[in-house]
């Protein structure tokens, strides 16, 4: 839990839970991985289908957290969604960032993995199998381009509206200040 929060913190939380409620929307349940049904989701897709390895550099026997292939934010807008969860160890869990800083797609990431050139071969099959077999929703070029523009919107809005409060918060002050 943050102990400060910033005005961004809560448009990047406002962001999540847009593309967590569309995720949702598009696997027809809810996908909450801490409880029931999405609990079971992920630890299938963590001990089954991953074999609890590292999704991207096939280490096991350590602590493997949640990692969303295409990243949970208004940059790259990936849905929480089963076939967007792989497991992942905390050294591949840190994406390097391309010379425009943006974060690199995870098949990048995967590439920049030191293990040998079979084992990518590999492991990107064994990925793109698990998109495919959890039904991620194939979306049109118009439909990400959507997703985003009302991320970023989301974001906006709730960042003006916290700076909003505090403007008002400010007057108020003022006028009860000049009133006593
Ligand atoms: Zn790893």
């Amino acid at each position: 839990m943050a102990i400060y929060n910033t005005a961004s913190d809560s448009a990047k939380t406002a962001v999540r839970s847009f593309l967590t409620k569309l995720g949702e929307q598009y696997l027809g349940r809810s996908i909450n991985t801490g409880s029931g049904k999405g609990k079971k989701d992920w630890a299938r897709i963590k001990e089954t289908v991953f074999g609890n390895a590292c999704a991207y550099c096939g280490v096991s026997d350590v602590a493997l957290g949640m990692e969303h292939l295409i990243m949970f934010n208004r940059a790259e807008c990936g849905l929480h969604h089963p076939g967007n969860l792989v497991p992942c160890c905390t050294p591949c869990n840190k994406r390097a960032r391309d010379e425009n800083k943006a974060y690199v797609d995870w098949r990048t990431h995967l590439e920049s993995r030191d293990i040998s050139r079979s084992d990518k071969d590999k492991r990107l099959r064994r990925i793109e199998a698990h998109i495919v077999a959890e039904d991620y929703p194939e979306l049109s070029g118009d439909e990400q381009k959507a997703i985003e523009i009302l991320a970023n919107s989301l974001y906006s809005s709730i960042q003006a509206e916290v700076q909003k409060s505090l403007d008002i918060y400010s007057e108020l002050d003022e006028a009860l200040i000049h009133s006593r």
